[in-house]
């Protein structure tokens, strides 16, 4: 099963801010659309980082509220790790499970966000494929006896 799979289920809406919103915007934003972590942009719309709920927690641990009124940029993760559609969920799977991150980026051959996948979106599938391969053995042994 590839990436692709994925972002033909879940569609390919990409929640993405400026790193100069305010960590406090920036957390209303995850609470309100439900989500883990956004993608950061600059204004010509290029990745230039991913900011997760584990930051804003990191950040007012470290610094108190007053975290909440500076910049994105002070606290996302720069180096983003990204994935392709034709990368298999496992090898996803793999790198969340190596890396400690629940948020992977999809790109295209030139670089441009096209989804991002997250460990919920990798569980559902697995568990569907898991689910889908029980019918099958279930119908090939009560065919078979
Ligand atoms: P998460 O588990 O996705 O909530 O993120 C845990 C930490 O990893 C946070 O500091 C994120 O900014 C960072 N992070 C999340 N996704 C990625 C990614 N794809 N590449 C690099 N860092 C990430």
């Amino acid at each position: 099963m590839q990436v692709s799979h994925i972002l033909r289920e879940k569609g390919r809406e990409i929640v993405g801010i400026e790193g100069d919103l305010s960590m406090g915007e920036a957390s209303r934003l995850l609470a309100a659309r439900r989500i883990g972590a956004v993608i950061v942009r600059d204004p010509g719309g290029a990745l230039t980082g991913i900011l997760s709920e584990r930051d804003v927690v990191r950040a007012v641990a470290a610094e108190g509220a007053g975290a909440l009124d500076r910049p994105v940029h002070a606290y996302m993760t720069r180096d983003v790790a990204t994935c392709t559609e034709a990368d298999t969920v496992d090898e996803l799977m793999e790198m969340m499970t190596r890396r400690r991150f629940r948020h992977v980026p999809v790109v295209d051959g030139a670089k441009q966000l096209v989804g991002i996948v997250s460990i919920g979106d990798v569980v559902k599938t697995r568990i569907e494929e898991t689910v889908r391969e029980a019918a099958t053995l279930r119908d090939y042994i009560s065919a078979a006896g």
